[in-house]
């Protein structure tokens, strides 16, 4: 079983009401005012009837049953038009909100926190509520689940009325049958919720082997490992599993509601002869005879659809409830709201922090003490493994300090405003990625559509004139064909420019490049790095990289080891120490390339 959350229906009902309201603001009143004509049109059925009938067996005014037939007539005209109208409209507003929808959990999913995305916990509660979400239509069955249990609801009142000036005793004996019935449908219910819960792990495996043998990524792969066979005998056993659970579910379903069925044809039988009774003594018009028939009919299945209803709607929101956890995962945009003063100096400092990944058993990086200022070239040396990464990544809030802080300008990062922050930070990863959309919109983050930008000075800048001139539509050309037919693959040395490119358009005051020039060879790696210095002129830039020659035109190069700083100093302080870990590393590189 997976695990259960603790939200009552009241609170998941609000927040949906909340969320639908708030996305699209005509939807609620549609469905409100679709409801109520819904609910009137089987009372005109009820009432009609009765008035004509008692008509006929007593005074017979014949101008009184036409102005009543009449009045049925266009009594049903507009509430069937109203209904009809309203229907249309909630359509209309069932697609708008949809879209909106996806366009805000798009939103809430690219604003998890990134240290969050990697725990498994969250992983998958992301992928229960978007599974959720998307597979069994969890919103629009949530709509009509509750606009079922207000139109019945209503309809369910004015029936109890009219039965209870019948007999008590029969409106007891309705109810008794419905409740039985109701508990039966609760167990339905069960065996779906189990159904659904108890298919999610393999339903999982099975997309993530369906997405596998259509990635192109991985195609390369799959043909030289012959791995096709593999990936449908995984999906084939997946399938197996969940044809198991659905046979036990719905064989199980289906003989609940047969009882259900012959529950509902006992009371019909003993209802209809108590009524017929009463009716032939004379103690119950005939006209009364129709209008109790009518409720007494309609009861049944109202009641049924009430509670089942209800039952859905409990249903729901254990479904919705995921959403709503789903919501409760830190995001850091929300919190932290300090703006950063127009004459801030950028001194970073690291003070005391040291930081292990989530569900790690050991500190990756330990006790670090380091002031950078504004300007200063830094270049971040050391093996692999050694945290070089995972210090700018604490940098740039991918992840906290796990004790200690991180402060610009003496201001903890993690209190200032997310989005101004990030606008003052660049950082290139090793496994940066580009997007399918076309260079220009790459760099610039910006629809092309909505926005035009001048962005020929830094193609130029990075030394992509000539690759960009080449493209079919110059920087307008996509990068991507899932996205254009007509896009063209950039080689690794040109994605990494592009890349730098982007972290340049963005203007930050800091810009970190960690290692992005590895696909470089040494000629046009140097050649990059000498433009990006000219560039960053005035900035603090570091530089994380395992090419040395990058360190001498630094300021200042951190010697990274097993998570502390070992050594600071610029190149020449740190080669003239004897046995520095610097000098041994330098002098290493230096023998291989002379060599
Ligand atoms: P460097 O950049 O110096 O090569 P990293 O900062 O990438 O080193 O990694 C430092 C250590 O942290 C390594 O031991 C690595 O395995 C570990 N590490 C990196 N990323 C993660 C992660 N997401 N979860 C757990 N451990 C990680």
């Amino acid at each position: 079983m997976e695990k259960q959350f603790l939200n009552s229906n009241r609170q998941v009902i609000t927040y949906f009401i909340r969320l639908v309201h708030k996305l699209t603001p005509q939807y609620i009143p549609a469905l409100v005012l679709q409801s109520i004509f819904k609910t009137l049109r089987p009372l005109v059925f009820i009432f009609g009837p009765k008035l004509i009938v008692d008509e006929l067996t007593n005074l017979q005014r014949v101008e009184y049953m036409v102005g009543l037939i009449a009045m049925i007539a266009i009594s049903n005209f507009i509430l069937t038009s109203g209904e009809r109208w309203f229907e249309y409209k909630t359509q209309y507003y069932t697609q708008l909100f949809n879209n909106a929808f996806e366009r805000y959990i798009a939103k809430k999913t690219a604003e998890i926190d990134y240290y969050n995305i990697e725990d498994p916990d969250i992983l998958d509660l992301k992928e229960r509520a978007l599974f959720a979400i998307r597979n069994h239509w969890l919103m629009g069955s949530m709509i009509m689940a509750l606009s079922s249990v207000t139109n019945e609801g209503i309809l369910l009142l004015s029936l109890i009325g009219i039965i209870w000036t019948f007999s008590p005793w029969i409106l007891l004996l309705l109810i008794g049958v419905v409740l039985v019935n109701s508990f039966l449908f609760r167990k339905v219910q069960e065996y779906y919720y189990f159904e659904s819960t108890e298919t999610v792990g393999n339903n999982r495996s099975f997309v993530y082997f369906l997405r596998q043998s259509a990635d192109l990524e991985i195609a390369k792969d799959v043909r030289l490992y012959n791995m096709t066979d593999l990936i449908l005998s995984k999906m084939n056993r997946t399938n197996l599993l969940i044809y198991k659970t659905y046979l036990r579910v719905y064989s199980a379903i289906s003989r609940l509601n047969g009882f259900v069925s012959v529950n509902v044809q006992i009371q019909t039988v003993i209802t209809y002869f108590l009524l017929a009774r009463r009716t032939l003594a004379g103690s119950v018009t005939l006209g009364n005879f129709m209008m109790y028939a009518g409720s007494i009919g309609k009861l049944g299945t109202s009641m049924n659809q009430f509670v089942s209803s209800i039952i859905e709607v409990n249903r729901l929101c254990r479904q919705l409830e995921l959403l709503v956890e789903y919501e409760k995962i830190p995001r850091s945009h929300e919190q932290g709201d300090q703006p950063i003063s127009e004459d801030c100096k950028y001194e970073i400092k690291f003070e005391n922090v040291s930081f292990k990944y989530p569900r790690a058993d050991d500190y990756t990086l330990k006790d670090l003490n380091v002031t950078i200022r504004q300007g200063e070239k830094i270049s971040i040396i050391g093996k692999n493994g050694a945290g070089k990464t995972t210090f700018v990544k604490l940098l740039t809030r991918l992840y906290k300090p796990t004790e200690g802080v991180i402060t610009l300008d003496g201001v903890d990062i993690q209190d200032l405003d997310y989005e101004t922050y990030m606008s003052k930070v660049a950082a290139v990863f090793q496994d940066y990625r580009l997007f399918g959309i076309t260079v220009e919109e790459n760099i610039t983050g910006k629809d092309s559509n909505e926005y035009s930008y001048n962005i020929e000075h830094i193609i130029k800048e990075v030394g992509m004139e000539e690759d960009v001139s080449k493209l079919q539509y110059g920087a307008k050309t996509a990068l991507d064909k899932g996205y254009d037919k007509e896009a063209t693959k950039l080689s690794g040395g040109q994605s990494q420019k592009l890349a730098i490119a982007r972290a340049l358009y963005k203007d930050a005051e800091i810009v970190v490049l960690d290692e992005p020039t590895a696909a470089l060879d040494p000629l046009a790696e140097h050649d990059v790095y000498q433009r990006f210095d000219e560039l960053v002129q005035g900035k603090t830039a570091i530089y994380i990289s395992h090419r040395l020659s990058s360190c001498r035109f630094c300021d200042s190069i951190l010697v990274f080891e097993n998570g502390h700083i070992i050594e600071r100093g610029s190149h020449d302080e740190l080669i003239t120490i004897k046995d520095s870990a610097y000098a041994e590393l330098f002098n290493a590189q230096a023998e291989y390339y002379s060599a």
